[in-house]
């Protein structure tokens, strides 16, 4: 199947609600030339330095974002132009991330990466510490970051019944959030689980953002 047959594909799957992140980390910019001509627009990668070269090279319309571990020592390279940052697993690079949005003046949406997964190799905050987060950072001095929600990813299983109660666990955190943060400057409205793996699941847990590659573009170099 073509990369447009298979966009094509997803896209009658997917709920109106359900936004398509195509993951193109490691796919050269004509895979990612294909997908955009057949009216894909928002892209997602892993590496930052990565993510700049292909923004770069491709059609200035795109939403880049950034949907893998960042380091803070890279955020600098994304800033001007990062369109969404899902991957915030630290008030560390949070703090980095408002500095470098004051220092392009401009405030950069981002998502709380939130650990779900049985996994300890993922990233994330925990549900308790995203919580803490929320309710207790100092929001007033963070007015060059925009929190619009959540992220998570399941462990990596065959067993269902495990990555539904994983991805519910963040759609109830994200829920309670939504009140919880009434108070504060961070919004509620996306949150992004679901990857070529799981991401029927993750739909019907309520995911707004799936992040898919191989489902678009195929497999990928395992070596990346
Ligand atoms: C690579 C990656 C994806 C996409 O994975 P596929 O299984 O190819 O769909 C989604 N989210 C993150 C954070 C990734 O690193």
């Amino acid at each position: 199947m073509s990369v447009q047959e298979n966009l094509e594909g997803l896209r009658q799957q997917l709920p109106a609600g359900c936004k398509l992140i195509a993951v193109s980390k490691t796919q050269p910019v004509e895979k990612i030339q294909e997908a955009y001509n057949a009216g894909q627009r928002i892209f997602g990668e892993n590496r930052a330095q990565e993510l700049a070269s292909k923004y770069e090279a491709l059609p200035p319309d795109i939403e880049w974002h950034m949907i893998g571990h960042l380091q803070t020592n890279k955020v600098k390279y994304i800033a001007p132009f990062v369109s969404l940052i899902h991957s915030i697993d630290s008030v560390k690079l949070l703090e980095e991330v408002n500095r470098q949005g004051k220092r392009f003046n401009r405030a950069i949406p981002c998502l709380l990466q939130v650990h779900i997964a049985e996994e300890e190799t993922k990233f994330g905050f925990s549900l308790d510490e995203v919580e803490q987060a929320v309710t207790s950072l100092d929001w007033n001095s963070l007015d060059n970051v925009v929190i619009r929600g959540l992220m998570g990813m399941a462990t990596l299983t065959d067993n269902a019944d495990q990555v539904r109660r994983e991805f519910r666990s963040l759609r109830m955190m994200f829920e309670k959030l939504c009140s919880s943060a009434l108070a504060t400057p961070v919004r509620m409205e996306e949150l992004s689980m679901g990857m070529s793996g799981d991401y029927q699941l993750a739909v019907a847990e309520g995911s707004t953002m799936v992040r898919l590659g191989t489902a678009i573009f195929g497999e990928r170099n395992i070596h990346h």
